[in-house]
């Protein structure tokens, strides 16, 4: 990741950033976008059929879109969301495609490209100033890509003094405007789905507003194989990733396309479009400072955001050889040996298609040789991003783990110590546990950590410290750049043992020993606790000092490792 930052981050680095003030908009889903969270007794009305659920309405909006050929189309608007990308991209190849009809009846028929803004709704679901700023940032690059073609990308933003989201019907009726200003007659309007329980609302509440004038078509594009489409021999959706993902790898298989293992699809927009670049009134957007206070000014250098970077990001951890070596190399924390894709794909500059696809043929045509647990490096790799699929069809499924409900409804008599000043100290890395106050660092100066990172700190918060899992999943998500909800919530759920296919509650990472494995030298900790630099016991590297003169002012422990390990287990046990 090409973050710089001075060769050692400052002793405290968190006294570098004007974080928030207040911890409070991590404890509760905010009142004033959610008067009334779900119970979990509600969220069961999903899996009871007494409620149904958004992607299956969705779905049946979807069976009925056609191709338009006898409407007079002028405009084909493609909203552009969380794809911004011109390749491989469904609705885009959709709208293009679609534009072919129209150009049948109306010689003149034009292709737009639309972004919107609501900042209600970053603010509701805590987005993150370095995905936000990532995110501005390939947009402004996919608008010069298309004014290449003669394609204008529009900006609009929602602006309204209540705070509303975009599944609200006022923001529907505005969007609707918004595409009706742009075209010269009646519009199309493509998107790509998006899974999340607010998003699906949002575009149902759309999808209402069609008249002869307007046009809403969604396309299942975000995962490499569709929600809905793998399950068990009972039609369900399964609860275990493992019989899943042989699902998964046997349905690529089965639907093989050409030389790829998955379908890629060809957009020939400068073919098609005929058109002069129209200027339309876009706006010129800025964050405001309260989603990038919190980022470290002086030495931030985010990732470049563009499409063509993205297939280098990928292209490099190929040709470089990490990907051969994922299996060893991918925990260790000092490394970074992963491929750094997420935020890439995260923000849809990349689709996981063709990640997939180039995993397959650098493995010699082959995603799955033998069994599962002989896997090799490559295809270990593509099994971690078949998790990310995963987790969306969980989200989909059981559409209230979006919406801040356990999957696993048991878990809502864990009685959380939920100690404030604890839950502080984990944030801004100053627990006393190096280990853990590394990666917590690392996280706010970088916006990114790796998953054995994420799983470390994510036990630690849960599990010893006893603080409700919803509580830091809501700090990832307003601190990583590639944060993703169901991403997010599965990869909590997994390590509190509250969610789908979770470690077993009696699973808490034992600090020294993940030290030992991944971070066997305490190169990580020193890089990020400079504290602890000096220092050449490992067992003080490794589980903290119990002087506080030993190293440079560094804080005791907050928790005694293995009480606090007791404490949770019978937590647990008395919930469940
Ligand atoms: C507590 C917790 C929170 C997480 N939050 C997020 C999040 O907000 N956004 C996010 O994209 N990932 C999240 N993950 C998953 C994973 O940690 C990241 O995707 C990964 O670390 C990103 O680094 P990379 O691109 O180098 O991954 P690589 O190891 O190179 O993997 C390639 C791609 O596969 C996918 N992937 C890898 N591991 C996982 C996983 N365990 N679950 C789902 N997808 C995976 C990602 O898209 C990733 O980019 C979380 C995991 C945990 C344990």
């Amino acid at each position: 990741m090409s973050i710089k930052r001075s060769i050692s981050p400052p002793p405290a680095v968190t006294k570098k950033l004007k974080l928030a003030e207040s911890f409070e908009e991590y404890y509760n889903l905010d009142p004033k976008y959610y008067p009334k969270p779900i119970t979990w007794q509600q969220a069961n009305a999903f899996n009871n059929g007494k409620r149904p659920k958004p992607i299956n309405l969705l779905n049946d909006q979807i069976k009925n879109q056609e191709s338009l050929k006898k409407a007079n189309i002028s405009t084909v608007v493609h909203w552009f969301r969380t794809d911004l990308r011109l390749e491989d991209n469904t609705a885009l190849f959709h709208a293009v495609q679609q534009l072919k009809v129209a150009q049948k009846n109306n010689t003149n028929a034009q292709l737009v490209a639309l972004y919107t803004i609501n900042e209600h709704d970053f603010r509701a679901h805590l987005d993150s100033g370095w995905k936000l700023t990532f995110a501005f940032n390939a947009v402004e690059n996919l608008r010069k890509a298309l004014s290449k073609m003669n394609v204008a990308l529009v900006v609009r933003l929602f602006e309204s003094k209540k705070p509303l989201l975009s599944r609200s019907n006022e923001y529907a009726d505005w969007f609707k405007s918004q595409c009706l200003s742009l075209a010269n007659g009646s519009a199309l309007v493509t998107a790509n789905a998006q899974y999340e329980t607010d998003e699906l609302y949002r575009d149902l509440e759309i999808y209402k507003k069609q008249d002869d004038k307007f046009h809403f078509q969604v396309y299942h594009d975000q995962c490499t194989v569709e929600p809905g489409v793998l399950t068990t021999g009972k039609g369900s959706q399964y609860t275990v990733f493992t019989p899943w993902y042989k699902k998964w790898v046997e349905h690529l298989k089965a639907h093989k396309d050409g030389k790829d293992i998955v379908k890629m699809l060809n957009i020939d927009i400068e073919k098609t479009v005929n058109q002069k670049l129209e200027q339309f009134e876009s706006c010129d957007y800025t964050l405001p400072d309260e989603f990038v206070s919190y980022l470290p000014t002086t030495e931030l250098q985010l990732p470049e955001a563009s499409e063509q970077q993205a297939h280098k990001v990928l292209d490099d951890f190929f040709k470089k050889g990490k990907a051969f070596d994922y299996n060893n190399k991918k925990d260790v924390l000092a490394l970074d040996n992963t491929s750094h894709l997420s935020c890439y794909i995260t923000s849809g500059l990349i689709s996981t298609r063709m990640v997939v696809n180039r995993g397959f043929h650098e493995n010699g045509d082959s995603l799955m040789r033998k069994d599962i647990k002989q896997n090799n490096s490559v295809e270990n790799f593509a099994k971690e991003v078949a998790w990310r699929d995963f987790y969306k069809h969980v989200m989909c499924n059981w559409p209230y783990t979006s919406m801040e409900i356990a999957f696993k409804f048991d878990t809502v008599d864990i009685k959380w110590e939920n100690d404030v000043e604890k839950f502080r100290k984990w944030c801004l890395g100053e627990t006393g546990l190096p280990i853990v106050d590394a990666v917590m660092r690392k996280l706010l100066f970088c916006g990114y950590i790796s998953n054995r990172c994420r799983m470390i700190v994510a036990s630690f918060l849960s599990k010893n410290l006893l603080v409700d899992w919803r509580w830091g999943e809501r700090w990832f998500r307003k601190h990583l750049m590639d944060a993703d909800l169901a991403s997010n919530s599965g990869g909590w759920g997994f390590c509190s043992s509250t969610g789908v296919d979770a470690q077993p509650y009696f699973r808490i990472f034992n600090m020294k020993l993940q030290c030992e494995k991944y971070d066997p030298k305490g190169a990580f900790v020193k890089e990020w606790v400079p504290e602890l630099k000096g220092v050449q016991d490992l067992k003080i590297l490794r589980e903290g000092t119990s002087n506080d003169r030993t190293a440079d002012g560094y804080a005791m422990p907050i928790v005694d490792l293995k009480e606090s390990r007791e404490k949770a287990l019978e937590a647990f046990r008395e919930a469940m």
